[in-house]
């Protein structure tokens, strides 16, 4: 049996590509997450950053922030079921789940907590969870987690769902979705989901952690978009993206939240978030209620540079929304791509398998409200340079 030394020191792949200058990750940002980020002390253009609508450097955000420090201090010594619960985290609740149009919300110290918690103690030992194949890490991490069985289809594949819940007719299935998927950027079929899940007498859950703040009448997400949300078990959602900080919630009935808050092991075992973060969150749904022109602009944007990238010839596959995928083949491409681009001073992720298959790696372009057409015109520039060099357009 090989130790745990023996085990690491043979993982050598990231040092392989660090001594060829192409590593991609970790990369830091010296000061404000705005348009325009500084790295190495040069000036880089932001196009993949989650802050979809540019909130997380907003005055009036970073002001309650502030305030709610000098109210209740920094950090909370305890979970939200013992003496970590703030006035300001019930306040939250109320303003999310007034948002999503839901009897009640819970609050959580990051998304893929709030994944965790919420699948883990729904999933009973009898049932089945139905995940797409290209649920995000947290939910299929959330899927080993829980007592249930979990039994995959191929992604947005409506046929093969209805495959395999037809197999597990009698058995309470469950349902769990990413509402915008975070690597492709494509939106569930939730209409047709829900559908086959009626039939079928199974539950749909969904995680809108990039349809927040994004799609749907006031940013309220998938079900929204597709007027059903009556259909639905519940909605899980992060405060790290359109929301401008850190935590994550689910929006659902009163007595889902209850029954939550009572059996939610990642809820009751772990520290809530603090009042700072929780502050940033009320005050950004404020600002989304009342500046709806935030989520248009970056609709514009998004439409704007989609269909630049699509005249240019890039394959960027079904993507709908600000997350804009550019598929490039192979791993290294994706490596050096990013590099170049960086150097050329654009910042976009590469996705590389296991988050995507591995002949699909993608740079991941995310848009924020914030940007403007000539920042999309200047990475267009950058991108058909990088784009024919490496061959990928
Ligand atoms: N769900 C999805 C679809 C995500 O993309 C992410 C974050 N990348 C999460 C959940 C986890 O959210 P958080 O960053 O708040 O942990």
């Amino acid at each position: 049996m090989k130790s745990v030394a023996e085990r690491v020191a043979e993982f050598t792949e990231a040092r392989r590509v660090m001594a060829m200058g192409l590593y991609p990750y970790f990369r830091e940002i010296e000061g404000e997450q705005g348009t325009i980020v500084t790295m190495n002390g040069k000036s880089v253009l932001m196009m993949g950053s989650n802050n979809y609508l540019g909130l997380t450097d907003h005055p009036e955000v970073k002001a309650a922030a502030q305030k709610a420090i000098d109210q209740y201090g920094t950090g909370c010594a305890g979970s939200r079921f013992l003496n970590g619960t703030l006035s300001i985290h019930t306040e939250c609740e109320e303003v999310l789940a007034d948002f999503m149009g839901t009897e009640a919300s819970l609050v959580y110290s990051t998304g893929f907590m709030a994944n965790q918690g919420v699948i883990s103690a729904l999933v009973g030992r009898d049932s089945y969870i139905i995940i797409d194949k290209a649920d995000h890490a947290s939910i299929i991490d959330a899927a080993r987690l829980a007592y249930g069985k979990t039994i995959k289809y191929a992604h947005n594949d409506m046929e093969d769902l209805e495959k395999k819940l037809s197999a597990l007719s009698g058995k309470l299935c469950i349902i769990v979705i990413d509402g915008v998927f975070s690597m492709e950027g494509d939106i569930a079929k939730l209409p047709e989901i829900c559908d086959i899940a009626e039939k079928y007498n199974a539950e749909v859950i969904v995680d809108d952690a990039h349809a927040i703040g994004v799609i749907g009448e006031n940013g309220t997400g998938t079900a929204s978009h597709f007027g059903i949300g009556d259909k639905i078990l519940g909605t899980i959602g992060t405060f790290s993206k359109a929301l401008a900080s850190i935590g994550g919630f689910i929006a659902s009935s009163e007595n889902i939240i209850h029954f939550l808050r009572h059996h939610s092991r990642a809820l009751i075992f772990s520290a809530s978030p603090p009042p700072a973060g929780v502050a940033a969150v009320i005050k950004a749904v404020e600002i989304i209620k009342r500046e709806p022109e935030r989520i248009e602009r970056l609709m514009e944007l998004t439409a704007y540079l989609r269909n630049a990238l699509k005249q240019a010839n890039f394959n960027i596959g079904q993507s709908e929304t600000p997350i804009i995928p550019i598929y490039v083949g192979e791993e290294m491409n994706a490596f050096k791509a990013c590099m170049m681009l960086q150097a050329e001073g654009v910042f976009v992720n590469p996705v590389i398998s296991p988050a995507v298959p591995p002949d699909k790696s993608l740079l991941r372009l995310s848009l924020m409200s914030t940007l403007t057409e000539e920042n999309l015109d200047f990475a267009m520039e950058k991108l058909i340079k990088v784009g024919k060099t490496l061959g990928f357009i």
